[in-house]
């Protein structure tokens, strides 16, 4: 099993907040960095924003430990766990990576974005030390094939589900250089240490759940749009009525992003062959609409509903 004591999660958006949060309660020592913005936009000006409030300290502030402790916290989790989570910025807290046994990237789903930060995270990186992608599709091998032949060894994709506090599943997908002991290792230690249902999964776009599950929205979606339902009469049939209270199609959009939805969707249509798959991933000029206006979902507060 793969000893790890100490953890470093880069991205503290969704997803890598809580990955921080699910480790720092597995007792875990975590490490939680972002990017700190260097400009504001015309509509963050517009509302007297300041550079510091968007910095990461203070974004991690909100999106990080507070909301760890929003999302019940089970009776293990105290104020204890959330001081086993360090918060910084990559670009001046990148050596920490250095420290740690396990390195995750959970930032935006972007092939190029996450090309160049395994080049930065290989810079600071130290043989023995795992480091895998959160992806939830774009292909692990391409994301780090200009990196050497040993960092590739300790390279995986691990693919949280959101929530990850709750869900149990996660899919690893070695690639054909990762070594076996570092997937049997992160089997091993994902499943007795983070409680987590393992399948390991081979790089193909999207993986294993997503390919079904994203198309299984996407369908949803362009078939509502067809024929002229609202996301509420759409949620009330695949919520609650089919025994899933908190997964209903539209809230489930809301909870995973807007634009992560959308970067996800895109990446499986450029990457399949099939017109007919092609089709089916195609994302509707409605969502693309909302994600410019900036209805990111629960993230930003508005998404298909609004958050109260
Ligand atoms: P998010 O938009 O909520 O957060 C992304 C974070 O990454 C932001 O805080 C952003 O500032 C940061 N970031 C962007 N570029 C960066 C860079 N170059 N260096 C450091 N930080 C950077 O996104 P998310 O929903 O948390 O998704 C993160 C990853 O997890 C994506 O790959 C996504 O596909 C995957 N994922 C998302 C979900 C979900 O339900 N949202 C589920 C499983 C996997």
């Amino acid at each position: 099993m793969a000893r790890i004591k100490k953890a470093a999660v880069i991205g503290a958006g969704v997803m890598g907040a809580a990955i921080a949060g699910h480790l720092a309660n597995a007792g875990i020592r975590t490490v939680l960095l972002d990017i700190v913005p260097k400009e504001l936009t015309e509509k963050e000006k517009a509302k007297g924003l300041t550079l510091e409030d968007k910095a990461v300290r203070n974004r991690i502030a909100r999106t990080g430990k507070e909301r760890l402790f929003k999302e019940k916290p089970s009776p293990i989790f105290h104020k204890k766990t959330a001081d086993l989570i360090e918060v910084g910025n990559l670009e001046d807290d990148l050596e920490k990576l250095g420290e740690a046994d396990w390195v995750i990237e959970a930032i935006i789903e972007n092939l190029e974005i996450k090309q160049s930060l395994f080049a930065k995270v290989e810079e600071v990186w130290k043989p023995g030390i795992i480091v895998s992608s959160n992806t939830s599709g774009i292909s692990i091998h391409e994301m780090v094939k200009e990196r050497s032949a040993e960092f590739r060894s300790h390279f995986l994709g691990t693919h949280f589900f959101n929530p990850p506090r709750y869900m149990k599943l996660l899919e690893i997908i070695p690639t054909e250089d990762t070594s076996d002991s570092i997937v049997s290792g992160m089997k091993a230690f994902s499943e007795s240490v983070l409680g987590k249902g393992v399948v390991t999964a081979k790089d193909t776009p999207n993986f294993i759940a997503n390919r079904i599950g994203v198309y299984g929205l996407q369908v949803t979606f362009q078939k509502m749009l067809e024929d002229g339902l609202g996301p509420d009469e759409v949620d009330s049939v695949t919520g609650r009525a089919m025994g899933r209270p908190k997964s209903a199609t539209f809230r489930t959009l809301d909870l995973v992003g807007l634009d992560t939805f959308v970067h996800v969707s895109d990446n499986v249509r450029e990457n399949v062959e099939e017109p007919e798959e092609k089709k089916a991933f195609e994302v509707p000029d409605l969502l693309r609409e909302m994600v410019e206006k900036g209805w990111l979902g629960s993230k930003s507060g508005q998404g298909f509903f609004k958050k109260v």
